[in-house]
């Protein structure tokens, strides 16, 4: 039987490049950035770092207000997509007597703290901003910049009269099960005494901010901020930038993934001087914006919204669609490695498995050939062209796509610092950065570093939650996620947290929080209604998922991302744990998961008392 290598060899005949070639030298980039660390390489902001998280630039007026002292129905701590979500659908289903907790002064979550300029989601906004039909809303561009989305998350808590049950400028401290009054016990930075029968924990993946463990970071004399806490009082301007202060200012910014490509091009429009300290360079693709096309949205027919989300996984999934709806960067990659996987040659009998995969895999050199070929055509040094190419199939980063992005490093006033040799920059000392052995003076440095997205759970969230008999939360996931469907968990009664483990992630990731909102106010609606007033997860329910969580889990995907550069995505390159993992046949059979789960009506599972 033939191995990859002779395969690879035979299925390459006629094409322009050496794809064994190409393997290897994905194979010593990935290598030589693999960091003994993992994920303990970043530093999490308490402590004197705190401030990273904790200061708010966009405070307009200080919340003063008694302690809180009520019994609610249900605490839902996060005014992101997902408690926003939760709240719409508990409207939905009649139940009011809820607040939602936020330690920012509106809702929006990341959308809130997310305002460094450029800021846009590159998921398109006619599947990425939800209940467009319920709030007759029609999104500007195919791509939203972030304060149309800010401004819709507004509009959603408007429609559905979230704002009087919303608790702002609120941290919580402490989430306990009472166990003689079965109730939770809501504890803020506030001193409010909040008692709610139910708790939704919406936190967010990419709520907490993290920071590379460069040595002497806390040396720096001069000015910093993470990019979730953008300082347009320091840099002047706004999202649509003009950061005019910066015209006199030598700054540096950390970081080459999704955020960065966005702020880049601002920072380099207006900064004396900017040096971006790159250790992995992302994938840029075209962004090719456009307005909305007012006669088509006009002409979409009731439950387009949802069918078009649906088409949207389907297409990354590689599941069998009638038509792209969404046509765009994420679809051409996974249309042709769907439609590399599925081909065979003339004389091919039997499907064979590693032909399929290294088809695909050679759709993916393409499309990456086509990434960095971009990078020649509009980067005009050719030494910096070379930095900014990415070694690694698309997928294993999150790919980006912006038009400003790449032009910018031909700015006289903008240098790109490649850190790989050192595996990130050596230091920071009183006055600037080190790299390559060469300090470089600065008077900002901004991080662009992003976030505990999966860093391990206690590190995700600032406050513990503690369960029957005084267990917290993160003691019971020590070794990894225990929940069913990734939203209940066993010794935490009337308990639901909205995350990215053991449940269907997509990169869209507002319609997940919207299937999981339903699913949970569908859950509390039922034992609301009933006789009893408290569910909780059985152990043996708990243990079941963990296993379908494992035994289904995509080999594919996991053995696809152990070859990957380190990031976040893959745990740094170091071994994952499956449990830890997103339900593996993906969002859509998820939710015919939960689907059926509903519709059998007897909330398996679950023990009432
Ligand atoms: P990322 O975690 O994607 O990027 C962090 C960057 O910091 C990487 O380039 C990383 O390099 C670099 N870095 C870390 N440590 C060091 C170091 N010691 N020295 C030099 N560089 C270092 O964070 P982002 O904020 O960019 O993105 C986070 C997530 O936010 C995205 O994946 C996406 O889910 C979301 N997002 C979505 C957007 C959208 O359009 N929807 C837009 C922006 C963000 P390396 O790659 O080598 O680790």
């Amino acid at each position: 039987m033939a191995n990859d290598t002779e395969i690879l060899e035979k299925l390459s005949k006629g094409l322009d490049y050496d794809p064994v070639a190409l393997r290897k030298k994905y194979d010593y980039e990935r290598d030589r950035r693999l960091k003994k660390e993992g994920s303990e390489q970043y530093l999490e902001v308490s402590e004197e770092l705190a401030r990273f998280e904790n200061d708010d630039p966009y405070v307009e007026e200080e919340i003063v207000r008694d302690p809180l002292d009520v019994d609610i129905d249900v605490a839902i701590i996060g005014a992101g997509f997902s408690g926003i979500m939760t709240g719409a659908r508990l409207s939905g289903k009649g139940i009011s007597n809820f607040r939602i907790f936020d330690a920012a002064s509106d809702f929006g979550g990341t959308w809130y703290w997310n305002r460094y300029p450029g800021a846009q989601c590159d998921v398109e906004s006619y599947c990425y901003l939800p209940l467009l039909e319920e709030t007759g809303y029609m999104p500007k561009e195919k791509y939203s910049f972030a304060p149309e989305i800010y401004e819709h998350t507004q509009r959603i808590a408007k429609h559905f009269d979230l704002y009087p049950r919303a608790v702002f400028q609120t941290r919580i401290t402490e989430v306990r099960w009472d166990e003689d009054n079965q109730y939770w016990q809501v504890s803020t930075n506030r001193g409010d005494d909040v008692r709610a029968k139910f708790v939704i924990q919406g936190t967010g993946p990419l709520s907490r901010p993290k920071l590379p463990g460069i040595p002497g970071l806390e040396n720096f004399k001069g000015h910093t901020f993470h990019t979730c806490r953008w300082d347009y009082d320091y840099t002047g301007g706004d999202h649509e930038g003009n950061l005019h202060k910066l015209a006199d200012k030598k700054v540096a910014i950390i970081g080459t993934g999704s955020t960065a490509i966005q702020c880049v091009p601002y920072l380099g429009e207006t900064a004396e001087q900017l040096y971006v300290f790159q250790r992995t360079p992302s994938s840029v693709d075209l962004r090719g914006n456009k307005p909305t096309d007012e006669n088509w949205f006009k002409a979409q027919k009731p439950g387009w919204q949802r069918e078009r989300r649906a088409n949207f996984s389907s297409v990354l999934l590689g599941e069998p669609v009638a038509e792209d709806l969404v046509q765009d960067g994420w679809t051409d990659i996974a249309n042709r490695v769907g439609v590399a996987l599925m081909t065979r040659s003339e004389d091919d009998g039997e499907l064979d498995i590693s032909e399929m995969l290294l088809r695909g895999e050679l759709a993916d050199f393409g499309k990456m050939n086509e990434v960095r070929a971009r990078v020649d055509s509009i980067v005009e040094s050719d030494e910096t062209a070379e930095k900014l190419k990415p070694w690694y199939r698309q997928f294993c980063k999150r790919p980006t796509f912006n038009d400003l992005y790449l032009p910018t490093f031909n700015r006289p006033n903008v240098k790109l610092v490649d850190t790989t040799e050192t595996q990130g920059v050596e230091r920071i000392t009183e006055k600037g950065l080190v790299a390559g052995g060469e300090e470089y003076e600065v008077d900002c440095i901004i991080f662009a570093t992003g976030f505990e997205a999966t860093s391990e759970p206690r590190r995700r969230v600032d406050f513990d939650t503690i369960g029957r008999g005084g267990q917290s939360l993160y003691d019971h996931w020590v070794d990894g996620f225990r929940t069913l469907h990734g939203i209940m968990s066993h010794g935490f009664p009337n308990w639901f947290t909205i995350g990215i483990n053991q449940n269907g992630l997509s990169p869209n990731f507002t319609a997940m929080f919207d299937d999981l909102a339903i699913h949970i106010s569908y859950v509390i609606n039922e034992v609301q209604s009933g006789e009893n007033s408290v569910f909780e997860l059985t152990a043996d329910a708990e243990q079941a998922w963990v296993s379908e969580v494992i035994e289904t889990t995509n080999v594919m995907r996991n053995q696809f991302m152990a070859q990957c550069t380190p990031g976040f995505f893959n745990h740094e390159g170091s071994k994952e744990n499956l449990q830890n993992l997103p339900y593996g046949p993906g969002i859509n059979a998820f939710n015919a998961v939960l689907q059926a789960w509903r519709e059998d009506g007897s909330l398996k599972g679950l023990q009432l008392s």
